[in-house]
């Protein structure tokens, strides 16, 4: 596996492993680093795929709102490499934030428009506007000529999904983008660089999130009414955890569930989203309802 630390070596190295393959394909697996089993399942899944799977490490300050937050993000570059490699990826891209932004913060900027202000991009303003201005930046920065060019994101970030492959209908990103499933812990927390803050005792009470996800999924498989109301109880019944928002939206313009479909026997398909602050952690789980599932 080849480590690139420049755009330059970056693109050299993709360059010269597509040539090997007489149909090359290209997959992209961006990351902030602090790697677990589910930055892994992208690999894998990407790996299934394409002759080349390079992965990216960098810890995106744009996307940070809390100067705090972005101190404290775990870096462990070395393991990050060898969990890597074992997935099988054939190249890293570790670039420094002197590569990424020379000139600073950049002034021009994407816009994640009005699906960037809502649930997440209410609590974190800005935060959207900047992820998708770092993938978009590593997007361009991986494009291989003449290759299949696919990247993999998480389901488990379900409005940043919705909002890159908005990114790239809206302004004609010549990648095709590939959602992987939640990977979660055997108790059904979904994993996340974050969890490694939680005290044991907060991780368990986090357990609640998924509990009330799958309560929703449930019913909705059922064709029973969602009840949302009951979730949330479920939730705010469990002292360690404070829920931010507990919402069921549809999966492409995350606009709420209709009133009237709140209360009737379920149908068609929708996306449960949950936000809650567990101990000093920020937590957000989702799952596809009904045919999205
Ligand atoms: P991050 O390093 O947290 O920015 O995440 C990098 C990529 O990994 C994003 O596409 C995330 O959605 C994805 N990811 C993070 N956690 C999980 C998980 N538990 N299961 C699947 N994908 C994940």
């Amino acid at each position: 596996m080849r480590i690139a630390r420049t755009l330059a070596e970056f693109r050299q190295a993709s360059t010269e492993l597509l040539s090997a393959f007489d149909q090359p394909s290209f997959g992209l697996v961006p990351t902030m680093g602090a790697l677990h089993a589910g930055h892994a399942e992208l690999v894998r899944a990407a790996v299934a795929a394409e002759s080349v799977v390079a992965a990216s490490i960098f810890v995106n300050p744009l996307q940070f709102g809390d100067p705090a937050d972005l101190e404290r993000y775990p870096r462990t570059l070395e393991a990050d490499v060898e969990l890597l490699e074992s997935a099988g990826a054939t190249l890293v891209f570790a670039p420094s934030q002197q590569e990424m932004y020379p000139g600073g913060e950049p002034m021009v900027r994407v816009s994640a428009g009005s699906l960037g202000t809502v649930f997440e991009g209410a609590s974190r303003p800005g935060h959207f506007d900047g992820a998708l201005t770092v993938v978009a930046k590593l997007l361009h920065a991986g494009t291989p000529q003449s290759a299949g060019y696919r990247a993999y994101f998480g389901q488990k970030d379900a409005q940043q999904l919705a909002l890159v492959r908005r990114m790239v209908l809206d302004l004609n990103f010549p990648v095709q983008i590939v959602g992987v499933p939640t990977v979660r812990s055997a108790e059904g927390l979904a994993l996340s660089s974050r969890n490694r803050f939680l005290s044991t005792a907060e991780a368990g009470a986090a357990l609640v999130l998924s509990r009330a996800l799958r309560l929703l999924a449930e019913r909705a498989a059922r064709h029973e009414a969602l009840d949302i109301d009951s979730a949330a109880a479920l939730i705010n019944s469990e002292p360690l955890v404070d829920l931010d928002y507990l919402e069921v939206v549809d999966p492409l313009s995350f606009a709420p569930l209709a009133a009237e479909r709140r209360e009737t026997p379920f149908t068609g398909s929708a996306l449960a989203l949950v936000a809650a602050k567990v101990g000093p952690v920020r937590l957000i789980d989702n799952i596809p309802l009904g045919s999205a599932g």
